[in-house]
């Protein structure tokens, strides 16, 4: 696991992204061997549009940052992967099968979890129903087997399996809902400002837990607006900045160059 240290700054040679058309050719534009490729991505809602040729890959086995201020279009971005917004072009690929005509359901079978921004859990309901409603009907059968390696991952948990979801911390709403997204055994786990809301402590031990899930093998998209922590943990990072990528690099070369805080997320850096 790496340290999580504040990192020296110096130069960087980073990526600078131009608009370009949509492809609309119906070749494989996905990049070989990533796990996750949306290619000229573009997404709106109703009339208004929020992504504009997106271009994005996640190897396996990586952590990947997408970073932007607010309303830049992550959130939108995370929820095209899943399905849940309608790409309106590009490509969409996992693997290499691109699978933007997939339902969310079935991205999800597929081995793809979302972690909602906000958490989303059912305050209402207990911790284990949380949980059910995570591994979906595929893997209700094996919910003792997804519960054990969530708890083995959260051991807070464990013991409030029958405390209602609205009662437990913030912090420990944020186990249940990364926990409720792992119960479906996903290999591509996409996080929506996991850090959100929750004290500095808590937050150390939630991106320590994102390291420990990589080490497990899942492969993660981690969306933050806690720059500095995120750039600690992640292997690449893209900037996005009104629908549009328009810085990419290695986690070292975005740490380095005070500018992506400054110009593109307007940010306060937080520790
Ligand atoms: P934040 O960190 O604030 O969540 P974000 O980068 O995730 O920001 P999005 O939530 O993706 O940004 O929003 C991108 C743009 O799309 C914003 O201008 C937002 O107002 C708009 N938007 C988001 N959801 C909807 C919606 N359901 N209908 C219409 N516009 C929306």
């Amino acid at each position: 696991m790496r340290a999580l240290s504040l990192p020296a700054r110096g130069s960087a040679t980073l990526r600078r992204f131009s608009t370009r058309a949509g492809t609309g050719s119906g070749t494989d534009t996905s990049v070989p061997g990533a796990m996750l490729t949306a290619a000229s991505l573009g997404a709106r809602y109703g009339a208004s549009r929020v992504l504009w040729n997106v271009d994005l890959h996640v190897q396996p086995g990586e952590i990947v940052t997408l970073l932007g201020a607010n309303g830049a279009g992550k959130t939108t971005f995370l929820h095209t992967v899943m399905g849940l917004v309608q790409m309106t072009s590009g490509h969409i690929y996992y693997g290499e099968r691109d699978i933007a005509r997939q339902t969310p359901e079935a991205r999800v079978t597929g081995g793809i979890a979302l972690c909602p921004e906000g958490r989303r859990i059912f305050a209402r309901m207990t911790v284990e129903e949380n949980l059910r409603l995570g591994a979906g009907l595929k893997h209700q059968h094996t919910y003792d087997e997804n519960a054990a390696y969530v708890f083995e991952l959260f051991p807070a948990l464990e013991g409030l399996q029958d405390k209602m979801a609205g009662l437990l911390s913030g912090g420990e709403q944020q186990m249940l809902a990364v926990g409720r997204a792992l119960m479906s055994k996903p290999k591509l786990l996409l996080l929506d400002e996991p850090s959100l809301g929750l004290a500095p402590k808590i937050v150390r031990l939630i991106f320590e837990l994102i390291q420990r899930l990589r080490e497990q093998g899942v492969t993660i998209l981690l969306v933050e607006q806690n720059v500095r922590m995120a750039l600690l943990i992640a292997d690449r990072g893209y900037v996005i900045n009104t629908g549009r990528i328009e810085l990419s690099g290695t986690a070292d070369e975005l740490r380095e160059n005070t500018s992506v805080e400054e110009a593109y997320l307007g940010l306060a850096v937080q520790t």
